[in-house]
């Protein structure tokens, strides 16, 4: 349990590679004003058009692992063999400093992390769609290899397991409702009235 991280709130979306995650955390950018981007350190290599600073803050292992021993992050994961991420202390105090709540896109076990560091100042939402759409989406978004989707679909049965740990399910089956309803969730969990 850390000790020395400001007990603000925080908001995390947690889902399963492919749940459509990342236009329901884009879109709740663009509806909230007041939640900000947790940006990650990443080891893994920029994908396409991402920018080290905006999509993550890509780094070696080895600036990583220095970061870790120094205790600088809130939470870390292998998330994928050889590839670590993790949310910054740095980061969070950040996006504090602007008076912005921040909203984390990360993997299912550094939720439960955030989770138990924050307690109810944590949302936790788990994104859930059908395996068919996940399947669909992987093989559609054209960005990952072959390995890649097969490595993103052997991890799916184990990031499963967390939905019941989350504090909100949303089920991703048509994007435009589960948008609506995590905006409400969330605007609920800071006190925004609808
Ligand atoms: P991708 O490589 O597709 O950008 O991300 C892979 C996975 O890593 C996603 O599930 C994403 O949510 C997760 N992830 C990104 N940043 C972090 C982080 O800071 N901590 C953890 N635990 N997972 C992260």
């Amino acid at each position: 349990m850390e000790t020395n991280i400001k007990q603000d709130k925080v908001i995390v979306i947690c889902a399963p590679s492919g749940s459509g995650k990342t236009s329901i955390y884009n879109q709740l950018l663009i509806d909230i004003p007041v939640l900000a981007k947790s940006i990650s350190a990443a080891t893994r290599k920029p994908r396409g058009s991402e920018v080290s600073g905006v999509d993550y803050y890509f780094m070696s292992l080895a600036n990583f692992e220095s970061k870790k021993d120094n205790n600088e992050f809130v939470e870390w994961e292998r998330v994928y063999e050889g590839k670590l991420y993790g949310t910054l202390k740095s980061e969070i105090a950040r996006i504090n400093a602007l008076g912005k709540i921040p909203i984390l896109d990360i993997d299912v076990k550094g939720a439960q992390s955030i989770k138990e560091i924050y307690g109810d100042n944590a949302l936790i939402i788990f994104i859930k769609a059908p395996i068919e759409n996940i399947k669909e989406r992987l093989e559609k978004r054209g960005t990952d290899s072959a390995e890649d989707i097969q490595t993103r679909l052997d991890r799916l049965p184990e990031e499963l397991t967390y939905e019941g740990k989350s504090d909100v399910v949303v089920e991703n089956i048509v994007l435009a409702d589960a948008q609506k309803e995590s905006k409400q969730v969330i605007e609920k969990f800071i006190g925004i009235a609808a």
